[in-house]
C-alpha cells in the first residue's frame, strides 16, 4: 500500500487526464524509489521474502519519469536503522514506472531495464546478500478504473485503486549465481 501511495505522489502531474503542471516550488516529479523490510524465510532451497516494511526514500538526487537516483548515503542510512529492529531485515528494494494512460500496458509496464537489472544486481553485491527488485507500473486515469485483466503470471499482480490502474512485478538478484530472474510466485494482501 505504502508503494502505490508514494508513487502516486511522484507521479508526474502532467501525466494526469488533467495535464496540470507540476506546482512551482515542489522538487522533480517521476518515478519513485525506496527500501523493502522484513523477514526472509529459508526453506531448504527456498527463500521466501515476507516484506512487511516499505520504505521511500525522500532524499533523491535526481528523478524523472525514466529513472531516479539516490546516494548510498541516505539508502544506507535507513537501512542501519530499520536494521536495529529484529523485524525489519532489508530484502530489497522498489521503484515505480510512471506511464500516462495511452501509453500503459499493464505487463510492459512491469519490465525491467538494463539499468534496473544492473542496478539491482550491485546492490546485492554491495550488501552481500540476495535481494529483491520490486517494480509498480502505474497510470491515472479521469474515471475510476474498471476491473483489471487476470494476470500472465504468478509473479505479476494487476489491480486499481481509484483512478489508478498499476501492475506489481518482481526479480531477484542473487548474491551467489549474480543471476537476476522473476520470482516464482507474488502474493499482495493489499490486493486480494
Ligand atoms: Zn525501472
Amino acid at each position: 500500500m505504502s508503494l502505490l501511495l508514494a508513487s502516486a505522489e511522484a507521479y508526474p502531474s502532467r501525466f494526469r487526464p488533467d495535464m496540470r503542471r507540476r506546482p512551482n516550488g515542489t522538487p522533480p516529479e517521476g518515478e519513485a524509489y525506496g527500501l523493502l523490510f522484513g523477514q526472509r524465510i529459508l526453506k531448504g532451497h527456498d527463500e521466501t521474502f515476507n516484506v512487511t516494511l516499505a520504505v521511500p526514500i525522500q532524499m533523491v538526487m535526481s528523478r524523472d519519469a525514466d529513472g531516479i537516483e539516490v546516494h548510498g548515503v541516505h539508502f544506507y542510512r535507513i537501512v542501519e536503522l530499520a536494521e536495529t529492529f529484529p523485524a525489519y531485515q532489508f530484502l530489497g528494494t522498489y521503484h515505480s514506472h510512471p506511464y500516462q494512460e495511452e501509453d500503459f500496458e499493464w505487463l510492459d509496464s512491469v519490465r525491467p531495464s538494463d539499468s534496473d537489472r544492473q542496478t539491482s544486481r550491485e546492490t546485492a553485491e554491495e550488501v552481500e546478500k540476495s535481494i529483491i527488485d520490486l517494480i509498480i507500473g502505474l497510470t491515472c486515469r479521469n474515471e475510476e478504473s474498471g476491473t483489471p485483466p487476470e494476470p500472465a503470471a504468478a509473479n505479476i499482480i494487476h489491480s486499481c485503486c481509484g483512478n489508478y490502474r498499476y501492475s506489481l512485478g518482481c526479480s531477484r538478484s542473487d548474491f551467489v549465481t549474480k543471476k537476476y530472474t522473476p520470482v516464482d510466485s507474488l502474493l499482495c494482501p493489499a490486493t486480494l
